[in-house]
């Protein structure tokens, strides 16, 4: 399927120094946890300005985790926005709980807090906000919303490592967020996440998680001879490798390069679109620093052509778009198991019919910037 001219929507960047750290974590003791896995979770807390930071083996055992560590459970609600990555609703079913689907912004496709607001019950116990393409969440609004209410404030931040808010790292905004290392997001680990928070409760939950719910409490080993461990609660086998965490300190090593490369792109592409009518750029918050997961623009529908043409055109040009994302609570999951549908978020839903994402990674060359444009411009039917 892939032509040697194809410009996929994402890729990972893997140099020599990768290999090497991979290869040397091959051939020492460790294969499974082992003394990188620590240090990859220094790196990611140090990397999001929070003191803990647990590596678990995807964003979705993150999520999961997350959900765990802050007590969700049966027929405990947690708001989610209704455009992200399935992952973000399934981990609170997992729990037992019932995510309960949020609107956007129109402008910037974030969590739209005031419909965080209408939704928020005696059932609510948490909120996830997502930060969309790569641009944080408005987390001083959602506060003053969670804080009296004392419910949880939970970043799945899997697409914005390395973005900020006026100065203050992704990964500090929220009581507890969560990344994703998979091969698309910034920083790869093959598969992998983490669970990052201020909170050593939080944290420690998250660990004993990770490996089946049993405790590693070292001391109590001592007493009680080494090869006794309890169960304390029920857990999964979540953990990540030696090498998968070899190679992500190498990768986080060049997160800032990586994500400056992604704003020069977005700049690029922000100056090409200015004079295209009909393809809009999505907005940035004032304040935010967007990290450029994505880079995600509106088609409106004109001359008969809608984003669907215009997505086969593209593709048939050799430009890998993509759409990010079909809204979770139209799944025929959710729609069976929780009754959602058509109507529950309409902002959401026109967003869906919209969307395309634009080939957007570090690797890519202004050349590749201005082929996609030019493309776009040739796909697009006379205004
Ligand atoms: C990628 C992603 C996830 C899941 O991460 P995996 O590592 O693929 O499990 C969850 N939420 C969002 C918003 C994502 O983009």
């Amino acid at each position: 399927m892939h032509k040697p001219d194809f410009l996929p929507y994402g890729r990972q960047s893997i140099d020599d120094d990768d290999v090497a750290a991979v290869v040397s974590a091959l051939r020492s003791d460790w294969l499974t946890t082992g003394p990188m896995v620590p240090r990859f979770e220094e790196a990611v807390a140090s990397a999001c300005g929070v003191e803990h930071a647990v590596a678990v083996s995807s964003g979705t055992a993150a999520l999961h985790a997350a959900m765990n560590a802050i007590g969700i459970g049966r027929g405990d609600e947690v708001i989610v926005p209704a455009m992200t990555f399935v992952a973000t609703a399934n981990a609170v079913v997992y729990c037992g709980g019932r995510p309960v689907f949020a609107d956007v912004d129109p402008t910037t496709l974030l969590i739209s807090p005031s419909s965080v607001e209408r939704l928020i019950g005696p059932r609510t116990k948490a909120v996830v906000a997502v930060d969309y393409a790569g641009q944080p969440c408005d987390y001083d609004a959602l506060r003053v919303l969670t804080s009296p209410r004392s419910l949880k404030l939970v970043a799945d931040a899997c697409h914005a490592i390395g973005g900020s808010d006026r100065d203050r790292p992704v990964g500090s905004l929220a009581d507890v967020s969560t990344f994703s290392f998979h091969p698309v997001k910034h920083v790869t680990t093959g598969e992998g996440g983490a669970v990052v928070t201020g909170d050593a409760e939080i944290a420690a939950k998250a660990r004993v998680f990770r490996n089946h719910g049993i405790t590693t409490d070292h001391r109590q080993r001592e007493r009680e001879g080494s090869w006794f461990y309890e169960m304390v609660d029920l857990g999964f086998n979540y953990r990540i490798t030696d090498f998968q965490c070899a190679l992500g300190i190498s990768q986080l090593a060049k997160l800032g390069v990586w994500v400056a490369r992604r704003r020069q792109l977005a700049a690029r592409y922000d100056e090409a679109l200015r004079t295209i009518p009909g393809v809009q750029p999505l907005a940035i918050r004032p304040g935010a620093a967007h990290a450029y997961h994505l880079y995600v623009v509106r088609v409106a529908p004109r001359a008969g052509t809608d984003r669907a043409t215009v997505y086969s055109r593209l593709r048939a040009s050799g430009i890998g778009v993509n759409v990010h994302y079909v809204p979770v609570h139209l799944h025929p999951f959710y729609r069976r198991e929780f009754g959602t549908g058509p109507g529950l978020c309409p902002v959401a839903e026109a967003a869906y019919e919209e969307i395309l994402s634009l080939p957007m990674f570090p690797g890519m060359a202004d050349g590749d910037v201005d082929r996609v444009v030019n493309t776009l411009v040739r796909v697009l039917p006379e205004a």
